[in-house]
């Protein structure tokens, strides 16, 4: 029985594949053979032309910061002692945007667009979350290195 006492996500076998990646280290999406689009969450179509010849494909694990928020209050078990913790919308270098959180900075030098790149923490046996830090260099005063 795992400590962890945040939600966790449900999965299922649409989505199971993309939490199988993170597992591996690798952060996976649906793609379209169809038209190429890249997408998340998971669905059994595209969702830009409603195909169903779907893949899942290797992204680069970047992106960068689109919008965010920060917390201060608790409203769920398990946050009591992260408060004030950031949740982060970043927009992958493929397209599709991310609800996560910023790992490895101060939630005061948080930017709109600065570069960030996936981490993985493994937060229980079975779930791997994708979180994201800055790219090596960055600094909210010196921009993008
Ligand atoms: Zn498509």
């Amino acid at each position: 029985m795992s400590d962890y006492l945040k939600p966790l996500p449900p999965i299922t076998n649409l989505s199971k594949p993309y939490w199988d990646s993170l597992q591996e280290g690798a952060l996976r999406m649906p793609q379209c053979q169809a038209c190429s689009l890249i997408f998340y969450p998971p669905a059994p179509l595209c969702p830009g032309c409603w195909s169903r010849d779907l893949t899942w494909a290797a992204l680069s694990g970047r992106g960068t910061v689109n919008s965010w928020v920060v917390f201060h209050q608790a409203y769920l078990k398990g946050y009591d002692n992260e408060v004030p913790f950031n949740v982060t919308e970043v927009t992958l270098d493929e397209g599709p945007r991310l609800m996560t959180n910023l790992v490895g900075i101060d939630n005061d030098d948080i930017r709109v667009d600065m570069p960030v790149q996936v981490v993985f923490d493994a937060v229980t046996d079975e779930v791997t979350l994708a979180k994201f830090a800055p790219l090596p260099g960055w600094s909210p005063e010196g921009g993008t290195p």
